[in-house]
């Protein structure tokens, strides 16, 4: 069973945020796509700067917990709060309601995701795939967006590359903007799905190492849906197992992933070694 905290009758507001240390908490999230429940009573708080890896089976439910995050996916039931604010819900004349599209955008300021597959912007160079977001969604001013794009793709490792187009790139480099991109947006918290499994086996390694630079840095909360056990060891603070749409297992790396107590992730790890 999971040891997050207990979810109280208390609707969640911005006033009655329960876990003032959480920058992410999820209360007794579920999930159904027509009668299948995917996602089956999820509680799972996330402290600022803390570094989670999400492992478990394909379909056990990792990717659509960060989807909903990032407002991809709307919860059946469960409230999800970040940095004390509702994410789904808004409060109107004391009452909860339905968030309004501006209100969805607010609240997703403060996250980044990156994709498994990239989702870079075709038709724009790599310098403005990282502007774009800055200066359409923040209204940065340009010159400010482009000197911070500038140092955040340098600091990827692309500093050189600022003028080619994706098609240009190598899928380790398209990860590395993709980063760069959500970044610049200085989310409080990041969120990466399977960012190196679409990636030929030598290009792991450098995306991954970009990775373990931007977590030791520090502040920021990172959630990482990954299949890279020994990278999950390295960085993470915690990984939660996840079985069928609920956490079976969670802890201190070390814990989880050499001395398990749950079968079913013995089994998962097995597959590993
Ligand atoms: P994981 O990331 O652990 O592989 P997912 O969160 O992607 O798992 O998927 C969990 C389950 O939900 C799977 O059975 C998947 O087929 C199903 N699922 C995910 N997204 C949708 C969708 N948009 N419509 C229908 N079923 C979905």
């Amino acid at each position: 069973m999971s040891e997050t905290s207990v979810v109280t009758n208390e609707s969640a507001t911005e006033s009655t945020t329960n876990n003032e240390d959480a920058i992410v908490s999820y209360k007794n999230i579920t999930k159904s796509f027509g009668d299948v429940e995917v996602l089956k009573g999820i509680d799972l708080d996330i402290k600022p700067a803390e570094k989670v890896a999400l492992i478990g089976p394909s379909g056990s439910g990792k990717t659509t917990i960060i989807r909903m995050l990032m407002t991809l996916e709307q919860p059946t039931s469960g409230e999800i709060i970040v940095d004390g604010k509702n994410l789904w819900h808004m409060e109107k004349n004391g009452e909860l309601v339905p968030a309004t599209e501006k209100h969805l955008r607010e609240v997703r300021g403060d996250i980044g995701m990156v994709f498994q597959h990239f989702n870079l912007f075709p038709h724009m160079t790599i310098l403005e795939n990282c502007m774009t977001a800055p200066i359409h969604v923040q209204k940065e001013d340009k010159a400010s967006a482009k000197k911070r794009s500038i140092e955040m793709l340098e600091k990827v490792g692309l500093g050189d590359k600022l003028d080619n187009y994706p098609s240009q790139l190598s899928g380790g480099q398209k990860q590395r903007v993709a980063m760069a991109r959500a970044l610049v947006m200085r989310p409080k918290v990041m969120l990466f799905d399977e960012v190196t499994s679409a990636l030929d086996p030598e290009l792991v390694g450098e995306v991954l190492e970009v990775i373990r630079d931007i977590a030791k840095e520090g502040e920021m909360a990172m959630v990482l849906v990954t299949h890279e056990m020994e990278f999950a060891l390295d960085i993470a603070d915690r990984v939660i197992f996840l079985d069928n749409g609920v956490i079976a297992e969670q802890g201190p790396p070390s814990k989880v992933l050499e001395n398990p107590d749950n079968e079913r992730l013995q089994q998962f790890l097995h597959r590993f070694r």
